[in-house]
């Protein structure tokens, strides 16, 4: 049946755009997040971002007032886990997208500071569970010499003869206690404030570092949950970037640190599974921030079209304009659509996938880098200046092709997925 409409009246159109009508509790979770989008997130990023990274971490920062105000949201995993699987999963989406929206540089730190307790839940694990409740988390995966090559798969993705290095921070797995030495990279997000770890590194069990047979060219690895004030373990410089700067990040080093056995969540034959699980579980949460990221860039273009005249008129009043504004609604509408379709897939399929959930991230930032470029080009020389909020809209975003992966290399993981998929049956009906 056509649903029929008595005139040519606008659609019925919400804050996320082109949306189907929200329940009472979604609209309730939605407004309250973006009020404090609204008021938190937005000015605390930005005022973040004009100061040094060692400000941003210094007690008394605003930075500090952001992560206080998130944990009155009281926006517990376990209580939108009790919706209806499909609502949880939409509520997640608007969540994720407001926090982007208001920064996505606080988005992404207040993510990553849940994962260590997600974790210690997921497995059901008290003692863990008591470990991280109330305190920052992060995921420490990458290493300077083990960026890309953190968390390879399957084997075409080394070149011939080639093998995944060892990297800088390793463990050797003992009957009852684990040691570890080395250094995190930079990178990690949340590293220079996290007060707990979730983290995965190469590991030795007694017999090296390097699997056998099939797992000839992958090392050994280990999930640990890590708190970070054990004996041993200090910190780098807070890292000095050109965007997401309200996010704190550093490495992490490790000298002869002793962790019980039993903090470790994936040892041998289990780290590959849970390292991947982790993966397509906290991709998603990128992919809805950085929509919200783009709907701010394009809200600002918008609201800019409406107040700038030149040639004679308003910026929207030219049809090369009103092209250029529809070109990057489009962009946003579909950006929005595989973030949820991606969550959806993650959260509810039986086998869920990293490379399923890092596609997403790949297509959504590099819509909203389209549309960030777009918004910073409509704004003329006024964008280029610091008085106008769409230049660090453009910095946030460009981090975010490299992050939780590079966006080629998560491309080019996607081939080989489709091809393990199709020597599977799969694409031959
Ligand atoms: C804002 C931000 C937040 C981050 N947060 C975290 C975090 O919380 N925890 C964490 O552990 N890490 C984090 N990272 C690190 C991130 O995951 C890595 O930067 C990313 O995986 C890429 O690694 P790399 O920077 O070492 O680049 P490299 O792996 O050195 O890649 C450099 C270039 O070489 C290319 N390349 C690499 N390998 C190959 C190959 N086999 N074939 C062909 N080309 C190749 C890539 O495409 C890329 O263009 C974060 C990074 C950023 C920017």
């Amino acid at each position: 049946m056509i649903r029929l409409n008595k005139t040519a009246a606008l659609p019925a159109v919400g804050m996320t755009g082109f949306e189907t009508p929200l329940g009472e509790e979604e609209n309730a979770i939605l407004q309250t997040v973006h009020r404090f989008a609204r008021e938190v997130l937005r000015p605390v990023g930005r005022e973040l971002d004009r100061m040094t990274p060692e400000q941003v971490i210094a007690p008394g920062s605003p930075y500090w007032a952001a992560v206080f105000e998130s944990a009155k949201l009281g926006l517990d995993p376990q209580l939108i886990a009790q919706f209806p699987p499909e609502v949880a999963v939409r509520i997640e989406s608007l969540i994720g997208e407001e926090l982007g929206w208001g920064d996505s540089g606080l988005a992404v730190s207040l993510g990553a500071a849940t994962m260590p307790l997600t974790m210690a839940q997921s497995l059901g694990n008290q003692e863990l569970i008591d470990m991280c409740t109330g305190k920052v988390g992060c995921w420490m995966n990458t290493q300077p010499d083990r960026g890309s090559d953190a968390a390879i798969l399957y084997r075409e993705e080394l070149s011939d003869g080639g093998r995944q290095p060892i990297g800088n921070v390793t463990a050797k797995v003992g009957a009852d206690e684990i040691v570890i030495n080395g250094q995190s990279s930079a990178w990690v997000s949340n590293g220079s404030v996290a007060q707990v770890a979730l983290a995965y590194m190469a590991a030795d069990y007694g017999d090296g570092f390097y699997g056998s047979g099939e797992h000839g060219a992958f090392t050994n690895g280990i999930g640990l949950i890590l708190p970070l004030n054990l004996p041993g373990i200090s910190r780098g410089k807070p890292l000095d970037k050109i965007g997401q700067r309200s996010l704190p990040q550093g490495e992490i080093y490790f000298d002869n640190v002793r962790v019980p056995k039993r903090f470790a969540i994936a040892l041998k034959d289990e780290y590959l599974g849970n390292l991947a699980s982790t993966w397509s579980f906290a991709g998603t949460h990128m992919c809805q921030v950085f929509v919200g990221v783009a709907r701010a860039a394009f809200e600002l273009a918008l609201a800019y079209c409406h107040e700038r005249k030149q040639g004679g008129a308003l910026l929207i009043e030219h049809q090369m304009t009103q092209l250029r504004v529809g070109e990057m609604l489009r962009r946003l509408e579909m950006a929005r659509a595989i973030a949820r379709r991606s969550l959806a897939f993650a959260r509810l399929s039986p086998q869920s996938h990293p490379y399923a959930t890092a596609q997403a991230k790949v297509s959504v930032t590099e819509e909203a880098m389209k549309i960030a470029h777009e918004a910073f080009q409509l704004f003329g020389a006024n964008g280029t200046t610091r008085e106008f909020p769409i230049e660090k809209l453009f910095r946030d975003v460009r981090s975010a092709l490299i992050e939780d992966g590079e966006n080629y290399i998560l491309t080019s993981r996607l081939g080989v997925l489709a091809s393990r998929l199709y020597q599977d049956g799969w694409g031959r009906e």
